[in-house]
């Protein structure tokens, strides 16, 4: 069952030692081609919910799939996500290049090599790529702890709030690759807190507030129409 649809997550639930319960009821899933944004106020649990898919922290409740395999901490099926969900750490002496290239020698799958490059093409990081990461911006570090996330390219990548720090122009060109990597069948969960942000890059958006969807569907229907949606992200 769902052996090809890249995520499905079904009735997800997070609850902390505290007794507080910070993801209720998280219902979603995300198909080949789209970029599925999980939007809403801080707070709202679009971490916790990206960690407990990353099987960074274990759910109380619910699962989630990944061309049908279950999700837990550990599982095989984890190397076929990229994931920004905690900032990775860079080598500060070495390149951009070389630093993704030392990665990729300790995770990566070798058979997919070839993809290395076109990973660094689609993440377009042009010539900053050779520089020393401890010269890099926060920009820069954080481009380039996406492309890590895509190389390889896996067929799910999941990112926790990727334009975070950025600038107009570096939102907008995250935009474009984005867009361009759910292509070939890939697709994309990415978080933010934005909403023109989720408008100009997901296809689809989950509109989440205290841990509960309040709307989700394809972004053009759900954004703007809804009072409960403006309230969500009201909250910002
Ligand atoms: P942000 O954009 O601020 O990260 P978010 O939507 O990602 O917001 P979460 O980080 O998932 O929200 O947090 C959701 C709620 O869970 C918050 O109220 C937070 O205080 C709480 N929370 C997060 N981590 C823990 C923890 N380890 N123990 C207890 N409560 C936590």
């Amino acid at each position: 069952e769902f052996a090809d649809t890249p995520l499905v997550v079904r009735n997800l639930r997070k609850a902390y030692g505290d007794g507080f319960v910070a993801v209720e009821e998280i219902s979603f899933t995300v198909e080949r081609g789209h970029v599925v944004g999980l939007l809403g106020p801080n707070g709202a649990g679009k971490t916790t919910t990206l960690r407990v898919l990353m099987g960074l922290t274990m759910p109380s409740g619910g699962d989630a799939l990944v061309f049908g395999h279950r999700l837990t901490p550990g599982a095989a099926i984890l190397s076929r996500i990229g994931s920004l969900v905690e900032g990775p750490g860079f080598l500060p002496h070495l390149s951009g290049y070389d630093n993704l290239k030392a990665y990729w020698h300790a995770t990566g799958r070798p058979e997919a090599e070839a993809h290395f490059e076109e990973a660094l093409e689609i993440a377009g990081l042009g010539d900053s790529i050779h520089r020393k990461t401890r010269k890099y911006s926060h920009g820069m570090r954080q481009r380039l702890a996406i492309a890590q996330a895509m190389l390889g390219l896996p067929e799910l990548l999941v990112l926790d709030e990727p334009t975070d720090g950025l600038d107009p122009p570096q939102i907008a060109e995250m935009r474009r690759v984005l867009k361009r990597y759910a292509t070939d069948g890939r697709a994309v969960l990415v978080s933010s807190h934005l909403l023109a942000e989720v408008e100009q890059t997901c296809t689809h958006a989950v509109v989440v507030n205290k841990g509960r969807i309040v709307a989700s569907g394809l972004v053009d229907e759900i954004v703007g129409e809804s009072p409960s949606v403006q309230l969500a992200v009201s909250d910002v």
